[in-house]
């Protein structure tokens, strides 16, 4: 019997213990910087001349290591493979998988902060988002462990009494995974392992400024008992790799997470029949949100505060989630906003991610950096700037947690997603104005309401047209099998990672009947 799920604690660094267990794992993964690591291809290590440079965006100085980037040629390579191992790994017993996944997780988290280290520097994570991360990590192979094998238990459908009736479900085959930056670990080993282990075979790309730890986790899964083929490890160009293997024939499924501009894309050209295919390809496509929290005239301001500001700037507003518009009732616009940029001015600091106090951390890269100070040169003309708006590339990729007030509900800052520290404030004369502009983006992924009024709370249930929506706590922290990810409209194809049907989405059901 497997032990019912729970999430995976995430670690006290008050405590001076688990504070220098973290130090002493980031100097151990400071002696290993600058490895080379190759790509996983049918469990044959490849190496190739062209190499991705991984750099820490805290110190872009720092080279985390150098990455093997596949090409169109060892792309087809590594689909033939998997397409070969489906047509066994497809019949293996369920329970067969999800011990891989239960040793893994175990692996895991004997290694913790080994991994947790290398996330701070890899991604530019804080300590305590970092830690997040690897729990996360580990939450989503526990639950879809288990989750696979209720789904093996089978759904009762009915017999006529000439009859014998079945009803199961079957994998769809081979899936191409194409992960973000963001939750480097997490949504990469989840995506990843939610695939294998509901029977399919798996091409993973991982994104091209974090590759690393997905080299990290397939040696885990190779440890844990993970026959060669079944998973394999392809980073690469997103535009050359990814196009490929998305209008590959073959491919049967695509699990994406990632940007608008990326999702939509690869959505349509799955849609295209190729020559060859048999079959239309399934999407599984999670994209970006322009998240919203709603404070309420009767509400608690502090924790209205405390939510906004975390939701905001954790990791830098570089979530899904990230809370980047505010909507206050006009009785409570001031003082709300007036709180806002105090914490931001006095409570966010931002430095070196190594650093267990640093609450912010840098961007990711120069591409975001840039994208990001563009959009508060907007901000500037649009609103007006409260707190932040600057940035400091010298040593890494860093910028001020940004406030913008009064703006516009249609403005650049209020509509489009910048995936960085901006937030931005907007009133509004009533609970229902609010609630119109929370929902006028073409997103809706998460969204918060802070509120003491319970007939507040009932509407917001039913009109905040948001995948996850949370009341009187910020947006973002959502735990694996406790709040199920994922969002509406632009935000995605209304899966939800870490949810009750999330493996279903990668199998197709099957009936067999047979005379008696
Ligand atoms: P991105 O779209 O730039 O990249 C995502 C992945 O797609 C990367 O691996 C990239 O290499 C790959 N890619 C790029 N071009 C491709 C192509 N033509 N074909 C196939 N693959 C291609 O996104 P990002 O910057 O890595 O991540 C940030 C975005 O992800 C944000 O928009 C954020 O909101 C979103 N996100 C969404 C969720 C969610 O659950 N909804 C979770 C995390 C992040």
């Amino acid at each position: 019997m497997v032990v019912p799920y729970k999430h995976e604690p995430f670690t006290d660094f008050s405590i001076e213990e688990n504070r220098r267990a973290l130090e002493s794992a980031i100097k151990q993964v400071e002696a290993e910087l600058g490895k080379t690591y190759p790509l996983i291809i049918g469990g044959e290590r490849i190496m190739t001349d062209d190499k991705i440079e991984v750099v820490n965006p805290a110190d872009k100085k720092e080279v985390i290591g150098y990455v093997a980037k596949a090409n169109q040629d060892l792309a087809e390579k590594a689909h033939r493979i998997a397409d070969e191992t489906f047509s066994w790994w497809r019949k293996t017993k369920a329970s067969f998988r999800a011990d891989i996944l239960f040793r893994a997780a175990a692996i895991v988290r004997r290694r913790k902060h080994e991994f947790t280290a290398h996330l701070v520097k890899e991604g530019g994570k804080p300590w305590k988002e970092a830690d997040a991360d690897t729990a996360e990590a580990i939450d989503f192979m526990e639950f879809y462990a288990r989750q696979m094998l209720d789904i093996d238990k089978g759904v009762e459908i009915n017999s006529r009494p000439i009859e014998n009736n079945r009803f199961h479900y079957i994998p769809l085959g081979v899936g191409v995974v194409i992960s973000p930056w963001n939750f480097l670990f997490a949504i990469m080993c989840g995506t990843t392992t939610a695939a294998m282990v509901s029977g399919n075979t798996v091409l993973l790309k991982p994104a091209s400024s974090t590759p690393i730890i997905a080299y990290k986790m397939m040696e885990v899964l190779e440890e844990a008992g993970l026959p060669a083929g079944v998973i394999n490890y392809i980073p690469g160009s997103g535009k050359e790799v990814g196009d490929y293997l998305v209008d590959h024939p073959r491919t049967r499924f695509i699990s994406f997470t990632g940007s608008r501009e990326v999702g939509t894309r690869i959505f349509e050209r799955a849609a295209k029949v190729h020559e060859g295919q048999k079959w239309l390809k399934r999407t599984i496509i999670e994209m970006g949100g322009k998240d919203t929290i709603i404070v309420d005239e009767d509400s608690d301001l502090e924790l209205a505060a405390d939510s906004i500001t975390y939701s905001a700037f954790g990791f830098s507003g570089q979530k899904c989630s990230a809370c980047s518009r505010v909507v206050a009732h006009e009785a409570v616009y001031d003082e709300l906003l007036e709180r806002v940029v105090q914490k931001t001015k006095n409570e966010v600091s931002h430095g070196n991610p190594a650093d267990n106090r640093s609450y912010m951390g840098p961007v990711i890269d120069q591409g975001a950096y840039d994208k990001i100070l563009s959009y508060i040169e907007i901000g500037k003309k649009e609103g007006k700037l409260m707190a932040g708006g600057k940035g400091d590339d010298s040593k890494g990729w860093f910028i001020e947690p940004t406030v913008f007030a009064d703006l516009d509900p249609e403005s650049t800052i209020m509509q489009e997603e910048i995936f960085g520290p901006v937030l931005g404030f907007m009133k509004a004369s009533s609970f229902d104005e609010a609630l119109e502009i929370a929902n006028n983006t073409e997103y809706g992924l998460t969204g918060a309401v802070i509120t003491n009024n319970r007939q507040h709370i009932e509407k917001a249930r039913e009109d905040f047209h948001v995948g996850n929506l949370y009341f009187n706590r910020g947006c973002t922290a959502a735990i694996v099998g406790y709040h199920p990810f994922g969002g509406f409209n632009m935000s995605g194809t209304d899966s939800k990672a870490g949810g009750p049907d999330y493996l279903y989405h990668h199998m197709q059901g099957k009936t067999t009947s047979e005379m008696l």
